[in-house]
């Protein structure tokens, strides 16, 4: 099987363990102070492309991010968990980055790089828009393995186990191919200080987001407002099932 070139689509979020909280106005959240780091699912999807590599079935594996220049600390994450090389589209503060933006500048990239498979996150932890890969796959007519729980590559051909309602679906995808990574693909390892170290020194090119393709002109799509969600109200405990029962009757849930 001949050895292939990997694009990986790494995103930066806030970090799972913060607390995210509304910002003054409720446009969006809060992200200036607030610890930030690569996507978990991308991770996943990164994990993967390094062990394709690791298994001769990948000859190079790079990440990319679209976003501003403080992406470039999350490339800096993916080059120490073990990508080749890493490509930052920069778009300004402030652009709008929808998923078809995303999706268009990484459609760009494939073009430059021409990468046989695409493996992506099945979400973003911040906005949970779970399309970029949906999306990438119709602008580039690529087939589509999503929420893949299992990959295994063959000649020509991407093997891809996804669980479904009721089972599991195996899919066979003939390359190149967009796939997204599902949570139980793999355990992603951690990057060891000496790999932090390595990946200083590794390729990391920027590209303007012009150069490849995102859509010039405001987003199509725009958030209008985000809310907390509305306070718990305490729970009450009771002694007896009598008294739960009672109590369920008279709230009209029984
Ligand atoms: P989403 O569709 O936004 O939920 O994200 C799904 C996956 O698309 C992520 O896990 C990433 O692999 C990829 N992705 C989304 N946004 C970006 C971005 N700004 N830069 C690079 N990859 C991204």
């Amino acid at each position: 099987m001949a050895a292939l070139r990997v694009l990986v689509g790494v995103k930066r979020v806030i970090d799972y363990a913060v607390k995210v909280r509304v910002a003054a106005g409720g446009g969006g959240v809060q992200t200036q102070g607030v610890k930030h780091s690569l996507n978990p699912f991308c991770e996943i999807a990164l994990e993967e492309a390094v062990r394709l590599r690791e298994r001769g079935a990948a000859a190079e594996v790079i990440a990319a991010s679209v976003g501003t220049r403080l992406c470039q600390e999350t490339l800096r994450t993916a080059l120490a968990v073990g990508a080749d090389r890493g490509v930052l589209v920069e778009v300004g503060e402030g652009a709008a980055l929808g998923p078809r933006e995303v999706a268009a500048a990484l459609a760009g990239l494939v073009g430059r790089l021409q990468p046989q498979l695409v493996l992506l996150g099945k979400q973003a932890i911040d906005d949970d828009c779970n399309q970029t890969g949906q999306l990438l796959a119709a602008m580039l007519d690529w087939p589509q393995g999503t929420f893949a729980s299992r990959v295994a590559l063959e000649a020509g051909a991407a093997l891809v186990e996804r669980e479904v309602d009721g089972g599991l679906e195996r899919l066979r995808l003939r390359l190149p191919a967009v796939l997204t990574a599902d949570l139980r693909l793999n355990e992603p390892r951690y990057a060891t200080l000496p790999n932090i170290m390595k990946a200083k020194k590794k390729p990391l090119e920027v590209v303007a987001g012009s150069e490849v393709g995102v859509p010039p002109g405001p987003p199509r799509l725009r958030v209008l407002r985000v809310e907390e969600p509305p306070p718990r109200k305490g729970g009450r405990r009771l002694d007896t099932v009598p008294e739960l029962l009672e109590r369920l009757r008279s709230d009209g849930r029984i």
